[in-house]
C-alpha cells in the first residue's frame, strides 16, 4: 500500500521551509510521498492572499517533484477543519494509507480536534519539532487517546511565511522562494499595497492592459538576467504613470519641479511622461527607491550609463505581448532573453530607422543612450545583433 504524508496549511505563501520539511517528513516517515493540502478558509487566521493564489503558488512551487502532491480537498468553501479534509483526500488517493504531519505545537489539542476518534482510526500521524515546545506530555496523552504518533527527530528551517511576506511589502525578493512562485507573486503584485487602483484611475484602460504587460515581461525579463524581481515588476507598473496627463500640466510641472532642462522633452508627450512619471511614483506613490525611479524616468530614450533594471523596463515597454507588431518586434522579443544591452540598442536601431525613413531627425539624447550602450556589446550581443539585422 502505498503511504502518503499529508501537509496541510495556509500556505502564504509555501516557501522552502514547507518543502525542507516535507522532503525529511519522506526521510523520516518512510513515506511514497507527500500530498500538499492548501486550506482555502484556515479555521484560526485570515489569510493574505486569495485561495486560488495560494493553490496557484503551490502548483508552481510542486511542479516537476513527482513525489510532490497537491490536493484540492481543502478548497471546498465549508472545510475548514482536517477532519473535513479526510473523506476527500480519501476519494483522491483510495490506496494510500495517509499520515497527517503537523507541529508539535499542535499536539496538545489533538485528542480535542473535531472527529478525533474517526481521524485517529484512519491515519496515522508524523510529529515535527518546533522551537520552545517540549512535545513528551501531549505526546503521551496523544498517544493514550489513540493517536498513532511518530515524532521526527529534529526540524528546523530559516524561513517563515510571515517574514517573507513583510519582505515582499518592501518590494525585496524574499529569499526562500521558488523562482516561479517570486516571479507569480511579482506578477500579481501579491502581499503588496494594491496601487493598481489608484492607477488604473489615472489612464485608460488600453494603457492599464498595457502597463500590466510591461509588468509580466519585465517580471519575466529580470529571472532570466538575475535582476531584482519585485523591482523590476514596481517600476513597470508605474512606468506610465503619468502617461493620461496632458502635455500642458506635464510642463508645467517639469517646469516647476526642474524636472528636465531639454526644451525638446518639455515640448513632448512621449518624451515627458517619463520623467514627470518619476515624479508621481514619488510624491503620489510613496516610491522612494532610486533604482525604481531612475527606471521609470529613464524608459522612453534610456540615458548613457542607465543600470540593466533600467534596460529592462526599457525593453519591456518595447516587446511586452499586447505590443501591435511593428518591423523587427519579433527578433526584438527573442534578442531580450538574451542579452539586454543588445535588446536595447537593436529597439533604439529600430527607432532610428523609422524616424529617418519619416524623414525627421532622431532624437539626441536616444542617439547619446546608443553611443552609450554600443560601448557595453559584447562580441557575442554584436553576433546576435548582426542576426537580427
Ligand atoms: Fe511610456
Ligand atoms: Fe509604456
Amino acid at each position: 500500500m502505498q503511504k502518503l504524508g499529508v501537509l496541510g496549511g495556509t500556505f502564504d505563501p509555501i516557501h522552502e521551509g514547507h518543502m525542507a520539511l516535507a522532503r525529511e517528513a519522506l526521510r523520516c516517515g518512510g513515506l511514497d510521498g507527500v500530498v500538499f493540502l492548501p486550506m482555502a478558509r484556515p479555521a484560526h487566521r485570515e489569510a493574505a492572499a486569495s485561495a486560488e493564489d495560494r493553490m496557484k503558488m503551490c502548483a508552481l512551487a510542486l511542479a516537476g517533484n513527482h513525489r510532490f502532491l497537491l490536493s484540492s480537498a481543502g478548497g471546498k468553501a465549508y472545510v475548514q477543519y482536517t477532519a473535513d479534509t479526510l473523506l476527500p483526500l480519501k476519494k483522491e488517493f483510495p490506496r494510500a494509507a495517509l499520515t497527517l504531519i503537523l507541529g508539535a505545537d499542535k499536539l496538545a489539542t489533538l485528542p480535542y480536534w473535531r472527529d478525533a476518534d474517526k481521524l485517529f482510526s484512519q491515519c496515522d500521524f508524523l510529529c515535527f519539532p518546533r522551537p520552545g515546545v517540549s512535545p513528551d506530555a501531549a505526546l503521551e496523552k496523544a498517544k493514550s487517546a489513540g493517536a498513532r504518533i511518530a515524532m521526527m527527530p529534529e526540524f528546523s528551517t530559516p524561513y517563515s511565511a510571515t517574514l517573507i511576506r513583510t519582505q515582499t511589502a518592501q518590494y525585496q525578493d524574499a529569499p526562500g522562494l521558488n523562482k516561479r512562485v517570486l516571479c507569480y507573486m511579482a506578477e500579481n503584485g501579491l502581499y503588496q499595497p494594491d496601487l493598481t487602483p489608484r492607477l488604473r484611475s489615472m489612464m485608460s484602460p488600453k494603457r492599464f492592459q498595457h502597463t500590466l504587460g510591461v509588468r509580466k515581461e519585465a517580471v519575466r525579463l529580470a529571472a532570466i538576467h538575475g535582476l531584482p524581481i519585485q523591482k523590476a515588476a514596481l517600476a513597470a507598473l508605474l512606468h506610465d504613470c503619468a502617461k493620461g496627463m496632458n502635455l500642458k500640466d506635464m510642463s508645467r510641472l517639469a517646469r516647476e519641479q526642474h524636472l528636465t532642462e531639454s526644451e525638446a522633452v518639455l515640448s513632448s508627450g512621449a518624451l515627458l511622461h517619463a520623467p514627470v512619471g518619476a515624479y508621481l511614483a514619488k510624491k503620489e506613490f510613496g516610491i522612494r527607491d532610486e533604482e525604481v525611479l531612475s527606471a521609470i524616468r529613464s524608459h522612453t530614450v534610456g540615458r548613457p550609463g542607465m543600470s540593466l533594471l533600467e534596460m529592462c523596463i526599457f525593453v519591456a515597454d518595447a516587446t511586452e505581448e499586447g505590443r501591435e507588431d511593428y518591423p523587427g518586434l519579433k527578433e526584438l522579443r527573442a534578442l531580450c532573453g538574451q542579452s539586454l544591452p543588445a535588446a536595447v540598442y537593436r529597439s533604439l536601431e529600430l527607432t532610428r530607422e523609422y524616424v529617418e525613413e519619416t524623414g525627421r531627425t532622431f532624437d539626441p539624447a536616444s542617439l547619446d543612450t546608443m553611443n552609450y550602450v554600443e560601448g557595453l556589446l559584447t562580441q557575442k550581443d554584436k553576433r546576435l545583433l548582426a542576426d537580427v539585422r
